[in-house]
C-alpha cells in the first residue's frame, strides 16, 4: 500500500520481496521516533534568510533534524513521511513550534531584537482544530509577537483544505503572524485561487534556482515567478542559493531575499547563538558559512 502511495492514492502494484524490507524499515522508523519524540535526539536547527541587497540577516527557517545514537544524523526526508503518515509529526510539530519560539525568545533578549522564524507545517497539523490555539499559546508562552513568526506551507496543503485553511490564515494574519508559500512552483497552485489566500511571500524552490544559468527554460521559470510575486505585492524568497552567480541573478531580477548554502546551512541553536554574536560584532554572514 504505501509503495503505491508513494506515487498518489490511486492505484495497485504487484508484491515483491523488496517491499518487506521497505516496510520493516518503516516500521523501524516508526518506532524508534515515537521513542525519540520525548528525548533530545531531535534538534531543531536555522539556517540563515538574508536581504539579497545588504546581505543581512533577516530571519531563520527551523528545519528539523535526528541525531540518531547509531545511525548518525538523519535528514527530515526520511522521516517526515513516516512521522505524516502516522500521525507523529502532530507531536513532533508541538515541538519544533515550542523550541523555535523559546530560542527565537532567547535571542531576542540577547539583542537581535526584530528576530524572525520561519517553522514549517504539514497539511495535518493546518487540519487540526487546535492549530491556531497551538500557535497563539507557544506566542503568549515565550511572550513573542505575531511578527517573530512566519508559517511555511506547501502550495499543495493550501490547493487541498480550502475553504477552513483561508479562515484559519486570516486567522494567523491577524495575530500579525506572516504565510509563506513552500517550495513554490512544483506545486499545482491555481493562480486565482492563490490570490484569495493571506499570503505574504512565495518561496522558489531550489530546484529552479540551481539551475539558473544551466537551463533556459529553468530559469525563465525563476523569471516568471519573480514577475508574478511582484504584480500580486508578494515577498519573493528564494532557496537553495549556493553560488554568486545565481545571487546576482536573483538580485538582478529584484528578488529580495535569499536562503541556501552560500550563506549557511541549517545549524543547532548553540551555534547560531554564536553566529549571531558574531554578526552582531561585524562579522558578513558569508563569512561564517561553513560549506
Ligand atoms: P524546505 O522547507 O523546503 O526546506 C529547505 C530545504 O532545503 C532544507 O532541507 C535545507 O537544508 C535545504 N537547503 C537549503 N539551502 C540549500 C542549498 O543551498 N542547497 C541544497 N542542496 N539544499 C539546501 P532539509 O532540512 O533536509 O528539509 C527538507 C524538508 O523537510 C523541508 O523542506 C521541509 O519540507 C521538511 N521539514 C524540515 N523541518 C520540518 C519541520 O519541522 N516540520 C515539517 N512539517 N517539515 C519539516
Ligand atoms: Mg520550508
Ligand atoms: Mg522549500
Amino acid at each position: 500500500m504505501y509503495s503505491v502511495e508513494d506515487h498518489g492514492k490511486n492505484g495497485y502494484k504487484c508484491y515483491d520481496t523488496t517491499m518487506n524490507e521497505e516496510s520493516n524499515v518503516r516500521l523501524t522508523t516508526e518506532r524508534e521516533l515515537r521513542k525519540t519524540l520525548t528525548t533530545d535526539d531531535i534538534k531543531v536547527c536555522y539556517q540563515p534568510q538574508v536581504d539579497t541587497i545588504t546581505e543581512k540577516l533577516v530571519g531563520f527557517e527551523a528545519l528539523i533534524r535526528w541525531e540518531h545514537p547509531e545511525k548518525g544524523l538523519i535528514y527530515p526526508g526520511d522521516f517526515i513521511p513516516i512521522a505524516e503518515e502516522t500521525g507523529l509529526i502532530l507531536e513532533l510539530g508541538r515541538y519544533v513550534l515550542d523550541q523555535a519560539c523559546a530560542d527565537v525568545r532567547r535571542w531576542r533578549d540577547g539583542g537581535m531584537k526584530h528576530l524572525r522564524v520561519s517553522i514549517n507545517f504539514s497539511g495535518m497539523q493546518l487540519d487540526q482544530d487546535c492549530f491556531i490555539d497551538e500557535i497563539r499559546d507557544a506566542l503568549q508562552k515565550h511572550k513573542l509577537p505575531g511578527s517573530s513568526l512566519e508559517v511555511e506551507i506547501t502550495e499543495n496543503v493550501i490547493m487541498n483544505g480550502m475553504p477552513s485553511v483561508v479562515r484559519k490564515l486570516r486567522e494567523l494574519t491577524k495575530m500579525g503572524i506572516k504565510i509563506a508559500i513552500d517550495d513554490f512552483g512544483t506545486g499545482y497552485s491555481s493562480l486565482s485561487y492563490l490570490q484569495q489566500f493571506p499570503i505574504s511571500t512565495l518561496k522558489i524552490d531550489k530546484s529552479f534556482i540551481s539551475s539558473i544559468d544551466v537551463n533556459e527554460s529553468a530559469t525563465s521559470i525563476v523569471d516568471a515567478i519573480v514577475a508574478m510575486a511582484k504584480g500580486l505585492k508578494l515577498n519573493l524568497i528564494a532557496e537553495g542559493v549556493e553560488t554568486d552567480l545565481q545571487l546576482k541573478y536573483l538580485k538582478q531580477l529584484g528578488c529580495e531575499s535569499i536562503q541556501g548554502y552560500l550563506f549557511g546551512k541549517a545549524e543547532g541553536a548553540e551555534r547560531t547563538r554564536e553566529i549571531l554574536d558574531r554578526i552582531e560584532n561585524g562579522d558578513a554572514i558569508r563569512d561564517l558559512a561553513i560549506a
